[in-house]
């Protein structure tokens, strides 16, 4: 069976991310896909993020129509998951402060649970995908599944492989041609597969919608209107 992995900080989902998601099943005949809201992503540590709870509340709600579309709890804070102890209520907490998610822990987790003939296409947009050659064992992560990415207009096939960490970029003669070729097909290296996805072309970012949210503008434009809906009703991204 081929699973998608689609991590992020989904503060709040979107119908880009949504797009990606369903361009990445009908291609690769994915039976599911897991949205993974990251508890702590490690890039965004000093940001403010909505509490986790929210963000996987809002998945689950833009995920309800899409056959296979599963919200998860591979990245969840230690409270979400471990029963409270029954004195929990008297004894001053003493958590610890939470570590930052990193991919190759996430994917080394779901892996364990899956079946041999099971494979695991990591899904990624194109500009988190830039940064790749700086994540936590990124050589490693690119080993263990097929990477996914969903390309935009104006990125090409040569910034594409000039993003994987230099020891798999392929040489500079190879790539320099490549310049003015757009980012589609896929890309076989020594030790990573990469699917370059194209026509997943929605300009929306959370970023955008948390600014919108801020100003009371309407968000339907951007959101499934469950998750608008959930948005207004517990006042997230509110200007305090
Ligand atoms: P923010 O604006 O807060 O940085 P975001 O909209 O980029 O958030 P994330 O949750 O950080 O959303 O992204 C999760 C994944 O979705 C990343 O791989 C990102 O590249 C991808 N993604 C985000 N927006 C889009 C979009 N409009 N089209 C395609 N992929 C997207």
């Amino acid at each position: 069976m081929n699973i998608g992995l689609f991590g992020g900080s989904f503060d709040p989902i979107h119908r880009g991310h949504i797009a990606l998601a369903q361009a990445a099943a009908s291609r690769f005949s994915l039976r599911q896909v897991l949205f993974v809201p990251a508890n702590l992503p490690p890039h965004k540590q000093n940001q403010p993020l909505s509490p986790f709870i929210h963000r996987y509340a809002m998945i689950a709600l833009a995920t309800q129509d899409e056959k296979g579309f599963l919200p998860s709890l591979l990245e969840a804070p230690e409270f979400a998951l471990a029963p409270a102890p029954a004195d929990a209520l008297v004894r001053p907490s003493r958590r610890r402060a939470p570590s930052p998610n990193y991919s190759i822990d996430t994917v080394r987790r779901l892996l364990q649970t899956l079946r041999k003939s099971d494979r695991l296409f990591f899904l990624i947009g194109i500009d988190a995908f830039r940064d790749i050659a700086k994540w936590r064992d990124a050589r490693a992560l690119l080993a263990l599944c097929d990477f996914v990415v969903a390309s935009r207009p104006g990125f090409s096939l040569r910034q594409v492989a000039e993003s994987l960490p230099e020891d798999l970029r392929p040489a500079p003669a190879v790539t320099r041609p490549f310049h003015k070729h757009p980012a589609k097909g896929d890309l076989l290296l020594p030790g990573v597969t990469l699917h370059l996805l194209e026509g997943v072309n929605q300009t929306v970012s959370a970023t955008a919608i948390r600014t919108a949210a801020a100003q009371s503008k309407p968000l339907g434009h951007w959101l499934d209107p469950r998750v608008a809906d959930y948005v207004r009703k517990h006042g997230l991204y509110r200007s305090k």
